[in-house]
């Protein structure tokens, strides 16, 4: 497929039209969509091409038109006039009375808007098993997930619905889903890229990020939604780190204690990544730098506190009275818990966990211990990037797995973000690239993790080893 600032200029130049760009998304949502589900919302083609339509005219017109390419979202970030359901039924009919910043820059810049897609309910989980609507089938293969939580957007990306989506990651549910199905996503540095119009899962660990099908897609689409907004305190503008030159000497940051990091992964992953260690090992101008990376595994227990403990927090808006569904009762304390009780299991048990660990005599025992390591973490991830450019391991430990597999063990899937949550908990960027290895018919993630602002240097790394990388077509299978 060709690269989003390819079919900008082109469609600039008059070589193409918003018209042919958007049917040849269309083409993919009406072989695959009703297979793999990726949308919550109805795809309108109709209205689509005309809108498309409505810009080659204007162009043919006035030689002036945006490109109008289209961009499907993840059903937690608002877009004016559109339902924001968070894959909840608490949020069944609500209606988005504004744009999110990242949607009003995508708009600025002339894109369109394909539709929202499927998550797990508040964005809690790693196989978008959790949505209240429906599942969502990996396009590589029907029977398996497409991660999560971000997975309607990873599946789109991986069946090419879109030119690129948006996702949310606040553990790894941009990354994990562009693991299962094939594609390129990158969390931004914590700050980069606004919140406002997000659905807040973790204040302090949440990121909106892109997906696509290349490091270029990504790279284009991150310098579209980031920069200081004045509506999230916490983003800010990054000064332009210095680029690296594709033959300047950089070292790359590899577990020194291989067997025990990878522990736990399934043998595509070890091969696939083995095969990665490899390649990079040839590769000139590379040099291999052994890094104790255990510290990084604590990431998982740190994380399953912070995370039920902010969104225990977050999710207390959701009470029938102030915003979505209301269940309506005798009395208030029953209007809460009826309204409440329209939240699925995963959720609950978040609540629960969160409100436990922040509770009065717990709370020095979890939240604060939890905080403290997650320090120490930070401390130690901005260190590493002393001895190295980039560290590089697994975006996740196994290929994508079975629907249902991991539904009854929360445990198993939570192990699923072994590595990624550390990157969220610290702040810093990392990009997850597709490989198919040799004994796998399903991809694995390749992740770079880089230092906090270094984003773009991120990407120009990982470019450097491109040829390795490749997004599986579900067409080619
Ligand atoms: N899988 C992780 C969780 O369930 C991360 C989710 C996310 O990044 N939104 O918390």
């Amino acid at each position: 497929m060709k690269s989003i600032s390819c079919w900008v200029n082109d469609i600039a130049s008059g070589k193409a039209t918003s018209t042919e760009a958007m049917q040849s998304v269309l083409d993919r949502v009406a072989r695959y969509e009703s297979q793999v589900k990726a949308f919550l919302s109805q795809i309108d083609p109709t209205c689509l091409l005309e809108q498309a339509r409505t810009l080659d005219d204007l162009r043919d017109k006035t030689g002036q038109a945006s490109h109008g390419l289209p961009i499907a979202i993840k059903d937690n970030i608002s877009v004016t006039g559109q339902p924001l359901t968070a894959g909840s039924k608490m949020l069944e009919h609500f209606v988005s009375p504004y744009d999110a910043t990242v949607v009003q820059k995508l708009r600025d810049h002339g894109f369109l808007f394909m539709g929202k897609t499927n998550l797990d309910e508040w964005a809690f989980g790693s196989s978008t098993e959790h949505s209240a609507y429906h599942l969502t089938h990996n396009p590589l293969d029907f029977d398996h997930v497409p991660g999560g939580s971000s997975g309607g957007s990873g599946a789109v990306m991986g069946y090419r619905g879109a030119f690129g989506a948006l996702g949310s990651d606040t553990g790894g549910s941009i990354r994990l889903p562009a693991s299962y199905c094939g594609i390129y996503a990158l969390k931004p540095t914590y700050g980069r890229v606004s919140r406002f119009g997000l659905i807040a899962f973790g204040s302090s660990l949440d990121q909106i990020g892109p997906m696509g099908l290349s490091i270029d897609d990504v790279a284009y689409l991150l310098h579209v939604i980031e920069g200081n907004d004045s509506l999230d305190e916490t983003s800010r503008s990054f000064d332009a780190v210095e680029t690296v030159s594709s033959d300047a000497a950089i070292k790359i940051g590899v577990p020194a204690h291989m067997n025990n990091f990878l522990d736990g992964c399934d043998g595509p992953t070890r091969e696939g990544y083995e095969n990665f260690l490899n390649h990079m090992s040839k590769t000139q101008g590379v040099e291999l730098v052994s890094v104790d990376l255990s510290p990084l595994m604590s990431g998982l227990p740190i994380y399953y506190v912070i995370a039920p403990c902010e969104a225990s927090s977050n999710l207390s808006r959701f009470d029938g009275i102030r915003y979505g569904e209301r269940l309506t009762d005798s009395t208030l304390t029953e209007v809460y818990s009826k309204t409440r009780a329209l939240m699925g299991q995963e959720a609950k048990l978040r609540v629960l966990v969160g409100t436990f660990c922040l509770s009065a005599g717990h709370k020095e025992a979890f939240y604060q211990k939890a905080s403290d390591l997650r320090n120490k973490l930070s401390g130690w991830i901005h260190d590493q990037f002393d001895v190295c450019d980039a560290i590089v391991i697994p975006t996740t430990p196994t290929v994508a797995f079975k629907l249902g597999e991991r539904m009854d063990d929360p445990i198993a899937m939570y192990k699923s973000d072994a590595y990624t949550v550390a990157v969220n908990l610290t702040g810093v960027p990392a990009l997850s690239c597709p490989h198919v290895p040799q004994s796998s018919k399903l991809p694995i993630g390749i992740q770079f993790i880089g230092a906090q602002g270094h984003d773009y240097r991120l990407c120009e790394i990982a470019k450097r080893f491109e040829s390795f990388f490749v997004s599986p077509d579900p067409d080619k299978e």
